[in-house]
């Protein structure tokens, strides 16, 4: 913490009145990753002579994988870098090799395996990620002492790179008796979308909430850590204003009663299209569909012209983590309209349900799986069970905040998956998740999981042992979520650009595109990794062609895009375009027990679906073509929604 004079002299109040800084500042940040404590994030800010000196050590456990980013800034007395490094990693999957050297009006920018001079912009700041979060702090001090410019350019980053911070105003934290003055800021853009920051009133940091490799990252410093969920809490009240924000700026083009007339109709049923259909919308329902011919448009409905577009049902992504506000926006652009959330902070994923289905914000319908795993310092997440009474306990209380699954996490021991599962399908619920540690997959098929998370099954297809693990999975009627686009994402050679398999890469926000042209796997050429990936396709049909359900889910990859190329990683592993369709849909649909609601286009369901500029029974890339996506009837226009969270549509 700072040893500093400013709260005596009144900055606390006014913020503008600085001291003279200390001659030294220390910090340490516990690091949680979904709650759980992992790590510590320590710097030491020095001066030497008119220029401050940070250097921060980084260093987090990650279910086993160690993370640790060394990083330092130099900077001038106002705050304005000099020099600015980091070297490590930001996450298990995430590399991190930067160096920027300011002289005059340029810089030589060394990242991502290259050396650039760039003229400055102004005003600009160093920062590479959410981490060092120290890092983040001083570019908050930067911007209160330059005037709170609406942007900063940041680099190392593409052009483009640009970060709005706004003050939310000042709050106090209560720690046990003491109280804690603070001042809550938003920045967006130094990750994909907003996280918040809390300086207190000598300018340290307290917390941070944002994400890092897609899921919930919260630092907390240390004396401070017992407010850890108040600052989740905080974080989340945030955020859903600014989603409520977005809802207002997007509004639905049509709601309530319309029929779409002339377009292609791929109901996911499996039959044929219907050419020059008819679909008519009462009250966020399907009141008809079908040829013109056949559907009566009853008096004095408005009707909407899609003549040469192509209506599919609304997409699913059986495999997320909805960490932030700007999936919401982003899953609807890209055509889904539910999404089964696979574990995340639990006081953030039910409060954002709430105002999704509470008609406040928009977005996709959320399933809720809750997280659940064996204790240790390797767990995952903050719910545990090792005894039969710790599960029903942790499956009781998901029951009653209306999860509609379990997720068994990597852990959790034989005995423990029979007692969860008992629990959960005793209340109602399924129970999906990785198969842990010393299990095979079909031993925790047979010990009751509903549901396995991710392709764990080694091997061949064709092989004996492959026919037989998958006889079981058939037997035991099991839904596998194979989870292929994110192996693809991150098994990719690394160096390789990621636009060779993902088309939609040039669209998305800088500080994605950084972040997934820098995961990947070293040491193998990208023959290699097609090989790799080809496997887990052969397996994925040899399932299907089984009769084992198959549904779509990404992991989340690449926001929205990843659920697309799964879809079409299906085509490639052999499906026909309407299986591949169906997978995420009507498959995913039945495997919630959804299916008499959702996941095709027939009368009395609920009017879920996707208008397609193109049609992807004739080539599933058209996947991609989203127009219009229309969730309970409500009719949004995609490209809007795409660029009200920074991608390009
Ligand atoms: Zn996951």
């Amino acid at each position: 913490m700072r040893i500093a004079l400013a709260s005596i002299f009144g900055a606390a109040l006014f913020g503008f009145v600085r001291a003279p800084p200390a001659s030294v500042e220390h910090g340490t940040l516990r690091l949680h990753y979904v709650q759980k404590p992992i790590g510590y994030e320590r710097y030491d800010i020095g001066h030497d002579g008119d220029a401050l000196q940070l250097s921060s050590d980084f260093d987090f456990t990650d279910r086993g994988g160690n993370v640790h980013l060394n990083a330092t800034l130099r900077t001038r007395a106002d705050y304005t870098p000099v020099h600015f490094t980091a070297k490590g990693k930001s996450y298990r999957f995430v590399n991190v090799d930067s160096d920027v050297a300011v002289e005059g009006t340029s810089a030589t920018v060394r990242a991502d395996g290259a050396t650039a001079n760039v003229m400055l912009p102004a005003p600009f700041y160093t920062v590479d990620g959410y981490a060092p979060f120290a890092a983040q702090m001083l570019m908050l001090r930067y911007w209160k002492q330059h005037g709170q410019p609406r942007v900063i350019r940041t680099i190392p980053g593409s052009p483009g790179n640009d970060v709005f911070i706004e003050s939310r105003g000042r709050e106090a934290i209560r720690i046990a008796t003491k109280t804690v003055r603070l001042e809550r800021f938003v920045i967006d853009g130094v990750v994909w979308g907003r996280e918040t920051l809390w300086l207190d009133d000598d300018e340290s940091l307290a917390a941070a909430i944002t994400r890092a490799g897609g899921l919930s990252f919260e630092a907390v410093r240390e004396d401070l850590e017992s407010a850890l969920v108040a600052f989740v809490q905080r974080a989340t009240f945030d955020r859903l204003g600014d989603l409520e924000g977005i809802t207002r700026l997007t509004p639905p083009l049509k709601k309530g009663t319309y029929a779409m007339v002339g377009g292609t109709i791929v109901d996911g049923t499996g039959r044929a299209a219907i050419a020059d259909g008819v679909i008519v919308v009462k009250d966020g329902r399907i009141a008809d569909v079908g040829p013109r011919a056949s559907v009566v448009i009853p008096d004095g409905v408005a009707t909407v012209p899609i003549t040469g577009k192509t209506v599919i049902p609304g997409l699913w992504d059986m495999h997320t983590h909805v960490t932030q506000v700007e999936w919401a926006p982003v899953y609807l652009g890209a055509g889904v309209t539910t999404v089964r959330d696979m574990g995340n902070e639990f006081e953030f994923i039910t409060a954002l349900r709430k105002d999704i289905n509470g008609g406040r914000a928009l977005g996709p319908r959320l399933l809720l799986a809750g997280l659940i795993d064996g204790p240790g310092p390797n767990a995952f997440g903050v719910y545990y069970a090792s005894t039969p009474d710790e599960a029903k306990q942790v499956v009781g209380k998901y029951h009653d905040a209306g999860f509609e699954q379990i997720k068994i996490y990597s852990l959790i021991t034989p005995p423990m998956v029979e007692a969860i599962s008992a629990e959960a399908h005793r209340l109602g619920m399924t129970v999906t998740g990785h198969v842990p540690n010393g299990m095979t997959i079909d031993q925790a098929a047979i010990a009751g999981m509903d549901q396995i998370a991710h392709l764990a099954i080694r091997g061949e297809a064709g092989s004996d042992d492959v026919n037989r693990i998958i006889g079981v999975l058939k037997e035991h009627k099991t839904v596998i979520d194979p989870t292929q686009s994110w192996n693809e994402l991150l098994g990719h050679a690394a160096g390789a650009p990621i636009a060779a398999f993902q088309p939609a890469a040039p669209k998305i926000p800088p500080p994605l595109f950084r972040l997934f042209s820098n995961a990947g796997t070293a040491g193998i050429d990208s023959a290699t990794a097609r090989t790799r990936l080809e496997r887990g396709l052969r397996i994925v049909k040899a399932l299907h062609d089984a009769g084992v359900p198959v549904v779509a889910g990404t992991d989340e990859g690449i926001p929205g895009h990843s659920v697309h190329r799964e879809i079409e990683l299906y085509v490639e592993a052999g499906f026909t375009p309407m299986e591949a369709l169906q997978a995420a849909t009507i498959v995913s649909a039945r495997a919630m027990k959804l299916d008499g609601e959702l996941g095709t286009i027939e009368k009395g369901k609920r009017a879920d679906m996707v208008v397609l500029n193109a049609n992807p029974l004739e080539k599933i890339q058209n996947v991609r073509t989203v127009r219009w996506t229309i969730k309970d009837g409500k009719v949004y226009d995609a490209p809007a929604l795409w660029r009200s969270v920074r991608f390009q549509p």
